[in-house]
């Protein structure tokens, strides 16, 4: 976390990789996890990259409350405890831990149920 010129707080989040992040998801929950741990809320945050050796642009923060977490992250529960995993292929999958049993791209698919699982 750094502190702004103007003294507002800020979230800085070091990424080694080459890819620019495409949202600031992961920043609003450093925000949120902030503010419910010490009482100040940082409204601005961005990502360092480090092959780059600079900042991404500033995203606004104030979005991410904690009800708005509360529930994406509600539904997410929901849907690992039913058993429902969606396919997102895209850069992710390069390093994907569990692609070889993936509906989308796996060769073992089958192995775990495939996209019509428990239907
Ligand atoms: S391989 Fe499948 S599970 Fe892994 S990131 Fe890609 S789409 Fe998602």
């Amino acid at each position: 976390m750094l502190e702004a010129p103007d003294g507002d707080l800020w979230v800085r989040d070091v990424k080694t990789g080459t890819k620019l992040p495409d949202s600031a998801l992961q920043l609003g929950v450093y925000a949120e996890a902030i503010e419910q741990s010490y009482g100040i809320r940082p409204r601005w945050g961005d990502y360092f990259m480090c092959k780059n050796n600079a900042p991404t642009k500033p995203f606004e923060l104030s979005g991410y409350t904690a009800a708005r977490l509360g529930r994406w992250f509600a539904r997410l529960d929901r849907a690992i405890n039913a058993g429902v995993f969606i396919p997102n292929p895209g850069d992710a999958c390069r390093v994907c831990s569990v692609s070889q049993y993936c509906d989308a791209v796996g060769s073992e698919w089958e192995a775990y149920g495939g996209s019509d699982f428990g239907a």
